[in-house]
C-alpha cells in the first residue's frame, strides 16, 4: 500500500509539471511594458532566404533555436507571399503596399536595379516609413535597399529619419574576373566593390560583409535602446543569405550545411538579440516584430543557395518556390500563438502596420495589402484569398483559395524549364499538393473560369507604373 501511495504521488508529481512546462511553453514570456500606444514595428526581411531553410519550416541541419521560439511564442504562416520572385519589386512591394506593376517597379527589360540604373522608388509611392512618421513614429533603415541608389530614391528620402547599408545587392560592383566556385568559401570583399553608406553618405567601400549581418544586428539592438521612449518602425533588411556568402568568424563550420547554413544561424542569433532585447527594455508587448524573406532561393548556386523545402523551383519563377517564403509573426500577449494556413502576403504588413499605428492606408490609389490584425490576434480566417503572380510586367500565374493557375510558366537562371505560354493554364491544388506535382485542370474548370474573373478584375482598375528599373546610364 505505501508503494503504490508513493508511486500515485510520483505520477501526480509527474503529471503536474509536465502540465507545468506545457503552460511555460505557450506562455508569453514575462515582460514589464513601459509605453502603452501604437506598437512599435520591426521588419526583419532577409534576402533570398527560402521556405525550407528555417528549422521551423523543417530543415534538418540548420539550426535556428531563436527563430524556431519566435515561431511558437508568435504566429507561424504556412502561404506566406512575396509581391514578385526577385529583390527590387519585392522590396517596392512591401513598402508600398502595392503589386510593383502600379509603381513602375518592375519591369521585363531588367528584373531588378543595378548600380548603373538611373531612377529608383517614385516620390509618389507612400512608403510604410512615410505612413508611419506620420503618426509619429521613428524610423530607420537598416541593410539592403535595393529600391534605388541615388540620392534622392535612398531611404532618408523616403520616409526613414537614417539609412545604415549596402544599397543594393551584395553581389554587385564585381570587380575582376574570377569563378565564384574557385574561391567559394572564402571570398575576398574587394570582388564585390560593394558602398556602405550612413544616411547618403559613403562610408566604407567595400563592404567588410563578413561582419555585415552582425553590424546590422547591432545597429537594430542599439536603435531599440536609444529610442524606446516613442514608437519606432525598424526595417532590419539582411543582404545576406544572397550570394556570395559571408559570415562572421565564429559562425563559420557552426552548422552541419555548411556555409550557408552559418549564414542562417547567424541571422538566427541577431534575431534572438533583437527579441531579448525588445524583452529586456519592457517593450516586447508593444511590438510586433516580422520576420520574412524577399524570394525564394537562388537554386542555381547548388549547395550556396537556400532551399524551397517542398516547394516547387526558387528565386526568379512563379512557382511555389519562387513566391512562398516563411512568414513568423510575434507580439507577445498580443499574438494568438499558433501555426496559420491561411494566406498572406508581404503587401499586407504595410497595411497591417499602418492600421495598428492608427494611421490611414491611401485611399487615393489602390493598396493590395490587407490588415492581417484580426488573424493575428484571434486566430480568424484571413481575409486574403488570392494572388496574382507577376514576372516582370506579366502575369504569369494566380491564386484563388486552394487553387492556382499558371497561364505562363518560365525557369530562371537556366534552369526549371524555357518559357511556356498555356493555352490551357496548368491547375495545381495548393492544399493537397503544395509541390505542384501533379497538374489537375481537366477535372476543375470550373476554377480556371473562376480565376480567369480574379485576373479580369484586378486588370479592370490596373493603372501600370512607368518602367523604373529599365533606364541605365
Ligand atoms: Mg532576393
Amino acid at each position: 500500500m505505501k508503494n503504490l501511495i508513493f508511486y500515485f504521488t510520483i505520477s501526480l508529481c509527474f503529471i503536474f509539471n509536465s502540465c507545468q512546462e506545457k503552460v511555460n511553453e505557450t506562455n508569453p514570456p514575462e515582460t514589464t511594458t513601459t509605453r502603452s500606444g501604437p506598437p512599435n514595428i520591426v521588419v526583419i526581411f532577409c534576402d533570398d532566404l527560402g521556405y525550407g531553410d528555417l528549422g521551423t519550416y523543417g530543415h534538418p541541419s540548420i539550426v535556428t533555436p531563436n527563430l524556431d521560439k519566435m515561431a511558437s511564442e508568435g504566429q507561424k504562416w504556412t502561404n506566406f507571399y512575396v509581391g514578385a520572385s526577385v529583390c527590387t519589386p519585392s522590396r517596392a512591394a512591401l513598402l508600398t503596399g502595392r503589386y510593383p506593376i502600379r509603381s513602375g517597379m518592375c519591369s521585363d527589360k531588367s528584373r531588378v536595379l543595378f548600380p548603373n540604373s538611373i531612377n529608383g522608388l517614385p516620390e509618389s509611392e507612400i512608403t510604410l516609413a512615410e505612413a508611419l512618421k506620420e503618426k509619429g513614429y521613428k524610423t530607420t533603415c537598416i541593410g539592403k535597399w535595393h529600391l534605388g541608389h541615388k540620392k534622392q530614391f535612398l531611404p532618408t528620402n523616403n520616409g526613414f529619419d537614417s539609412y545604415f547599408g549596402i544599397p543594393y545587392s551584395n553581389d554587385m560592383d564585381r570587380k575582376g574576373k574570377f569563378e565564384y566556385w574557385d574561391e567559394a568559401d572564402n571570398i575576398p570583399i574587394a570582388h564585390y566593390n560593394v558602398p556602405l553608406l550612413q544616411d547618403t553618405r559613403e562610408i566604407e567601400r567595400p563592404a567588410e560583409q563578413h561582419t555585415i549581418t552582425k553590424r546590422y544586428t547591432e545597429k537594430a539592438v542599439e536603435y531599440i535602446k536609444e529610442n524606446k521612449e516613442e514608437p519606432f518602425f525598424i526595417y532590419l533588411a539582411h543582404n545576406l543569405p544572397h550570394i556570395p556568402l559571408f559570415t562572421s568568424p565564429e559562425f563559420k563550420g557552426s552548422s552541419l550545411r555548411g556555409l550557408y547554413g552559418d549564414v542562417i544561424q547567424e541571422i538566427d542569433n541577431g534575431v534572438g538579440k533583437i527579441l531579448s532585447t525588445l524583452k529586456e527594455e519592457g517593450l516586447a508587448e508593444n511590438t510586433l516584430v516580422v520576420f520574412t524573406s524577399d524570394n525564394g532561393p537562388w537554386r542555381s548556386f547548388k549547395d550556396h543557395g537556400g532551399s524551397s523545402g517542398l516547394l516547387r523551383a526558387g528565386k526568379g519563377t512563379t512557382w511555389e518556390g519562387g513566391m512562398r517564403v516563411p512568414g513568423i509573426f510575434w507580439w507577445p500577449g498580443k499574438i494568438n500563438p499558433g501555426v496559420q494556413t491561411g494566406m498572406g502576403s508581404t503587401m499586407d504588413i504595410y497595411t497591417t502596420a499602418i492600421k495598428l499605428a492608427g494611421g490611414e492606408v491611401p485611399s487615393d490609389r489602390i493598396v493590395d495589402g490587407l490588415d492581417l490584425s484580426e488573424t493575428l490576434f484571434s486566430n480568424a480566417t484571413s481575409p486574403r484569398d488570392h494572388l496574382i503572380y507577376y514576372r516582370g510586367q506579366s502575369i504569369f500565374a494566380a491564386r484563388l483559395g486552394n487553387f492556382k493557375a499558371h497561364y505562363i510558366t518560365q525557369g530562371a537562371y537556366g534552369m526549371f524549364g524555357k518559357k511556356e505560354v498555356h493555352n490551357t493554364p496548368l491547375l495545381y491544388n495548393l492544399s493537397v499538393d503544395p509541390s505542384e506535382e501533379y497538374e489537375i485542370s481537366e477535372a476543375h474548370q470550373e476554377e480556371i473560369t473562376k480565376i480567369n474573373t480574379l485576373i479580369a478584375n484586378h486588370k479592370k482598375d490596373l493603372v501600370v507604373g512607368k518602367d523604373m528599373l529599365a533606364d541605365r546610364e
